[in-house]
């Protein structure tokens, strides 16, 4: 498969109360200075660069002012060249367009527009179907905005529609929870992230945490998570990352890469890329941003790496793909970790292919950590 690009919008409406990503107010000299750094760093693709996978991810692409949304899209579609009828065409090898999308900030405008351009995947931030829940979380939506969100997209002519939803928010009951994952499924999606809920520094809650006023109940968040997957598998979709569910032939193309170690690059600020062996990462500031890193990577620590990532997939390695794709058998990277892991019931090892145990499922991070 093609190379991936991921291209980072910086704004947001109103910061959420759990957020960590770098976004902003969208203030007109703000998006003038992130065209202008995108613009710069869109001089700095590799010649003939010709992506499988576009993901607009942020923030909030959509936050974008119509004419802002219009130029970036535009600049997509410029990497396909011109069509002899002399309109730009989205890029041949282009087969995942994504654009993330949050309620409140879609409209029929923007819609047609993305869908003209050439975009064919949203994925929409719905987080809970639950106005108390949406607003604990500081979301500036309803849950009948993010209806009216899907409404949108598909009379643009949408057919591959993914929503997020967050799990174990303290104080959220597993009732309330499962209420979501119906008001997700009610709507038909074709693709569903469940994300648990994450204490990141820095944020509102977590300074709820340290003045004691906020508790994370870990084995109700395990609960919710295993609820999940039950009620997503029954009604057909399949668990194929660790937060991802697809109907047949819906996953994610585009994180599809990052998780088999696919090349992609990143522009904006804050994005990473990992392009031919080196990988380096832009900072997270406006006007101008900087690159945070730029290395080579040793084959023997990207190898690792690529490890990791694909035991993000349920289906894990087959040990001839991840040679292909690395040069390295896992056993002779790592083979003494995975035996003992799989002997602690965390890895199933197969003679062909390893994988994560479905206990492992949830505490996946104490795995990587013993891999990497
Ligand atoms: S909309 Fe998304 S990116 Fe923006 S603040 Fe909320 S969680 Fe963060």
């Amino acid at each position: 498969m093609g190379p991936g690009l991921y291209i980072h919008v910086p704004f947001c409406v109103r910061k959420c109360a759990y957020c960590a990503f770098y976004s902003g107010p969208v203030a007109p000299h703000r998006v003038r200075d992130w065209r202008e750094g995108i613009a710069r760093e869109w001089e700095t693709l590799p010649t003939g660069f010709a992506p499988a996978t576009v993901f607009i991810g942020g923030g909030t692409p959509t936050a974008l002012p119509v004419q802002d949304l219009l130029w970036l899209l535009e600049q997509v579609r410029q990497l396909g060249g011109s069509a002899p009828d002399g309109h730009n065409a989205p890029p041949d090898a282009l087969s995942e367009w994504t654009v993330e999308v949050n309620p409140g900030t879609l409209t029929t405008e923007k819609a047609a527009a993305l869908r003209t351009a050439g975009v064919n995947r949203l994925s929409i931030g719905a987080q809970s179907f639950t106005d108390a829940t949406l607003h604990r979380l500081g979301r500036i939506h309803t849950a009948n905005d993010i209806r009216d969100s899907v409404e949108l997209a598909r009379a643009a002519g949408f057919d591959n529609i993914s929503l997020d939803l967050i799990y174990g928010v303290p104080g959220v009951t597993r009732d309330s929870f499962c209420a979501d994952i119906e008001a997700a499924l009610a709507l038909g999606p074709d693709h569903l992230s469940c994300y648990c809920l994450e204490i990141e520094p820095g944020t509102p809650f977590a300074s709820e945490v340290t003045a004691g006023q906020l508790t994370v109940d870990e084995a109700e968040q395990r609960e919710q998570f295993d609820w999940a997957r039950q009620r997503l598998t029954a009604a057909g979709f399949t668990h194929y990352e660790i937060s991802n569910f697809a109907r047949p032939g819906c996953e994610c193309r585009h994180n599809g890469l990052y998780w088999a170690g696919g090349d992609y690059i990143g522009i904006g600020p804050g994005a990473h890329s990992h392009w031919q062996g080196r990988r380096w990462g832009n900072t997270s500031e406006l006007p101008v941003w900087k690159r945070a890193f730029d290395e080579q990577l040793e084959p023997r620590t990207k190898a690792c790496e690529t490890l990791v990532m694909g035991l993000r997939r349920l289906a894990g390695w087959r040990r001839e793909d991840f040679v292909a794709v690395t040069g390295f058998d896992y056993d002779e990277l790592r083979g003494p970790e995975i035996a003992r892991l799989a002997a602690d019931g965390l890895l199933v090892a197969e003679p062909n292919r390893v994988r994560l145990a479905e206990d492992a499922l949830f505490v996946s991070d104490t795995v990587f950590a013993d891999l990497v």
